[in-house]
């Protein structure tokens, strides 16, 4: 395999230092622009080498002679290069990085330089190349201080001064790629934010936010010089032909990284101007490969190619005799799989397109293809002795089958006459006539007939970029290729959508769960896949695992979402992976799974009974509240968190004016229940009494009427103590509480008093005769006690009302000023809704001018703005 020469001499590394930091742009610029500086060596290199003289052989003289013969090469080439990386513990980085560069050249025959009878032979010529290079480069720490950058530019240059020197003596071929002149660089900018911490005081600091932008020039890597490597000579050692170049490289010095790669490929062909080899292929222009999700081992589709040899003037001259036609697959991709996870976690390293003679599909066009011999699993073909057709041009038919969704290639035809010359094909009547499969542009892996149809003509493959309106972090993962490509999901292929964000979800509740799933897709704008099979992916729940050397970016995962196991109100709940904080915010690689109760859980969280009779939600409310449970916990897996944090759940319990244990004489709730066992009331070692005191005085106001909620329950109290009254006199109970009196003497209490603390206990309870009887019809004793979960300003419940993030449990807050005051939430009247806040100022009930009080205030600790958090793209660190 050929490698890049380089003729860098060390001092001109050193010349070209740059200003300290070894970012790989920087890298890469350097690179660059040490291309140019080696290409200036080269005429060094042939004037010694000029010097020697040299004595041919017999057959070194008749293949100087047919070189010499050769007026001028066509040329074309492609240098790609492609890098991503990601890590860090603390500051997190994420790098990619794409370039690509193609052009066409043409060389005459240089008279002056070439001295044939000792074997030297010079062409020269110039050429234009065109080149993009666009990269990303982030770093943050999960504090959120840190910086990103990048640079998108293209442009077109010319290229002088490309040269060709056989020296057919020493079996040896220069090829240098000429100089893009410093005035001929594109001016451009590097643009970006940082975020970072000003330190004003010992304890003061403030965020900084700065832009980033910068100039700085690009020009585009050409394939450099190609000498004295053992594989140089090669092309040239059977006399004048079609000469292809094609070399790869890993972890090269252009990025720095290990990661990134490039591949050269110069493809070169002496000029004839009489005769051409065209390619035809009905459908080229739209075709797009694609695999078999049913038989993996079988072709998806195909295109089928018709290569004819004509006169460029269609003169009555014969057309010579063809020896034979030459096909070849150059470059062809080896992503493992047909597409992104089917058969997920492939390994295979097949082609993924392959030549045939006889196609398994229907070809648009006639073909005669039968008599070609295939070899190298597909990358060549060829065919003797090929038929004439009706106009006397001699042709060969031949297919390419696709085995990937997102393979390409391109397919090189050489025509070999009887006379020893050799012909390229050409696409007929095509501006750039390689046949690049599919067609698209030389270094993208995208068809341009995708490209078309999505509007998205100037995205890079490795694009990653999907923007939302009010979310600043771009992208879900998947590079622009990796959607081009797509998913097999249930067993059909889908791609993604370029201009929206991708997101899968293993949805294992089923249906129930899919009013949720559209629910957060509406509010994050974001598209979820929800239908994929088991088979479809794995346990590393990554979507994007067959891949090789196409554009990744991030391995991007799935959210996994079960039902709660078990009975009882577990809510929903968002699990994070072993490692992962919980202060974090969460990328769908963080996320084990996500856990919600079943909506058809008795008083369970999304219950009607809770939601209305606890959470004060109206009934319509009510009956959502299990697709906004939904919605939250796949919102979370998205990195968005709630509005604060607390929420307080109290039971406080009433204690009527004349119970004998009430030492305020009024009706009120205390902290304590009135249940006193017998076990409380025995003496313990200690000799420490229990405390019959019932705990603090807690006061419930309603909101809406400010009125003391105990005062309003004290009639009905007294009424269920009347009754119970007379049901003990009228059957008195088996057990006297009155025994307690000598039981626990130490106490000092009489009888009475302890029949007494007895009944109001009871009563308070709902343990009574009535409260048997309804416990039998509904299975809850009708107590007096009021379970309170109590919200204050900046927690859970704070914030944009109707925001999904909201957490709408509380049903009590704090009346300010007051110690143990609260103001109840009536039912009805607790409103919630089904967007995504934008900011963390308190809506409704949590606005400012809110009566009596704001109930929840604003969001607190950098929370709210939820919209502003949504990001599902693995390749971006929680910030
Ligand atoms: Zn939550
Ligand atoms: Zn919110």
């Amino acid at each position: 395999m050929l490698s890049l020469r380089r003729l860098l001499p060390t001092h001109d590394r050193q010349d070209r230092t740059f200003e300290g930091r070894t970012r790989d742009w920087r890298l890469a610029a350097t690179f660059w622009m040490l291309m140019t500086a080696a290409l200036l060596s080269s005429t060094e290199l042939r004037a010694e080498d000029d010097e020697e003289k040299s004595t041919l052989s017999p057959a070194q003289q008749e293949l100087s002679r047919k070189f010499a013969g050769i007026a001028s090469w066509e040329g074309r080439f492609t240098y790609e290069s492609y890098g991503v990386e990601s890590g860090g513990d603390w500051n997190k980085y994420t790098y990619t990085q794409e370039g690509a560069t193609s052009g066409t050249f043409r060389l005459e025959a240089d008279r002056e330089g070439s001295f044939p009878e000792r074997g030297v032979i010079v062409w020269k010529g110039d050429g234009k190349a065109a080149g993009s290079l666009r990269y990303r480069d982030s770093t943050w720490n999960p504090r959120g201080f840190g910086s990103e950058e990048g640079m998108d530019v293209s442009g077109t240059w010319p290229m002088r001064g490309i040269e060709l020197t056989l020296w057919i003596d020493k079996s040896h071929a220069f090829l240098h790629s000429g100089i893009i002149e410093e005035k001929d660089y594109v001016q451009t900018r590097i643009t970006g934010r940082a975020v970072g911490e000003v330190n004003l005081s010992s304890s003061k600091y403030e965020t900084r936010y700065t832009t980033i932008d910068r100039a700085t020039t690009f020009h585009p890597i050409t394939w450099g010089t190609l000498s004295d490597e053992p594989g140089i000579w090669g092309p040239f050692r059977g006399g004048p032909g079609v000469v292809v170049y094609n070399y790869e490289q890993k972890g090269g010095y252009a990025w720095g990284r290990a990661a990134s790669r490039s591949k050269t490929q110069v493809i070169m062909y002496p000029v004839y101007d009489d005769l051409e080899v065209e390619i035809e292929a009905s459908g080229y222009d739209t075709w797009r490969p694609e695999g078999s999700i049913a038989q993996t081992d079988k072709s998806g589709n195909g295109l089928a190619f018709r290569a004819r040899l004509v006169r460029k003037s269609g003169s009555g001259k014969s057309i010579p005799d063809v020896k034979k036609f030459r096909f070849e697959l150059v470059g062809t991709s080896r992503e493992p799989g047909v597409c992104l996870n089917w058969p997920v976690g492939a390994r295979d390293s097949e082609y993924d397109l392959k030549l045939t003679a006889a196609p398994g599909f229907r070809t648009a066009q006639p073909f005669t293809g039968v008599g070609a011999k295939i070899s190298d699993q597909g990358q060549k073909g060829e065919l003797k002795n090929p038929p004439r057709d009706d106009k006397g041009s001699p042709y060969a038919d031949i297919a390419v089958e696709s085995y990937d969704f997102g393979g390409r290639s391109e397919l090189l035809v050489v025509c070999e006459l009887e006379d020893g010359r050799e012909l390229i094909g050409k696409l007929k009547g095509a501006a750039d006539p390689a046949v690049r499969l599919p067609k698209r542009a030389a270094g993208d892996w995208v068809a341009q007939s995708w490209r078309d149809a999505h509007g998205v003509k100037a995205l890079s493959a490795g694009d990653d970029e999907e923007k939302v309106a009010g979310q600043p972090l771009n992208g879900d993962g998947f590079t622009l290729y990796e959607e081009y490509r797509g998913w097999a999901i249930g067993g059909k292929h889908y791609e993604g959508d370029p201009k929206r964000k991708d997101f899968f979800v293993r949805n294992y509740i089923g249906r129930p769960a899919e009013a949720g799933i559209a629910l957060f897709s509406s509010v994050t704008q974001i598209r979820v896949q929800h239908r994929q099979t088991d088979q479809e992916f794995n346990l590393s729940r990554v979507m994007n695992l067959n891949h090789r050397d196409a554009p990744h970016r991030v391995d991007q995962h799935c959210v996994v979402m079960f039902n709660a196991e078990g009975t009882g109100s577990s809510g929903g709940r968002t699990h994070a992976i072993k490692g992962v904080g919980a202060g974090q915010r969460w990328r769908p690689k963080d996320v084990q799974n996500i856990t919600v109760e079943m909506p058809g859980v008795t008083d369970g969280i999304f219950s009607a009974g809770r939601s209305v009779g606890r959470y004060n939600l109206s009934d319509a409310d009510a009956r959502q509240a299990y697709a906004r449970g939904i919605a939250h916990e796949l919102l979370h897996a998205v990195g968005v968190e709630h509005h604060g944090e607390g929420e307080d759940v109290n039971e406080f319990y009433f204690q009527a004016a004349s119970d004998p244990n009430n030492p305020t004489h009024h009706v009120r709730f205390c902290t304590r229940s009135p249940f006193i066992s017998d076990f409380d009331l025995r003496l313990p070692s200690s000799g420490k009494p229990y405390s019959l005191d019932r705990g603090r005085t807690i006061t419930l106001l309603w909101e809406d009427t400010g009125r003391d909620i105990a005062e309003e329950m004290a009639p009905a109290f007294e009424r269920a103590l009347a009754a119970e009254r007379a049901h003990r006199a009228a059957h008195p109970p088996s057990a006297d509480a009155g025994e307690r009196a000598s039981r626990f003497s130490h106490y000092g209490k009489s009888a009475e008093y302890w029949r007494e603390s007895a009944v109001y206990d009871d009563v308070a309870r709902g343990m009574t005769e009535a409260g048997f009887e309804a416990f039998r019809e509904k299975g809850k004793f009708p107590g007096f006690s009021r379970s309170v979960t109590i919200g204050k300003l900046g927690q859970a419940d704070s914030g944009h009302e109707s925001c999904l993030m909201r957490y709408y449990f509380a049903n009590a807050y704090p009346v300010a000023g007051k110690t143990d005051t609260y103001y109840v939430v009536r039912g009805g009247q607790n409103h919630v809704g089904n967007l995504l806040c934008q900011s963390p100022v308190g809506t409704g009930a949590n606005d400012a001018g809110h009566q009596p009080q704001p109930r929840f205030g604003d969001a607190s600790g950098g929370n709210g703005n939820c919209l502003s958090q949504v990001c599902p793209n693995d390749a971006i660190p929680p910030h």
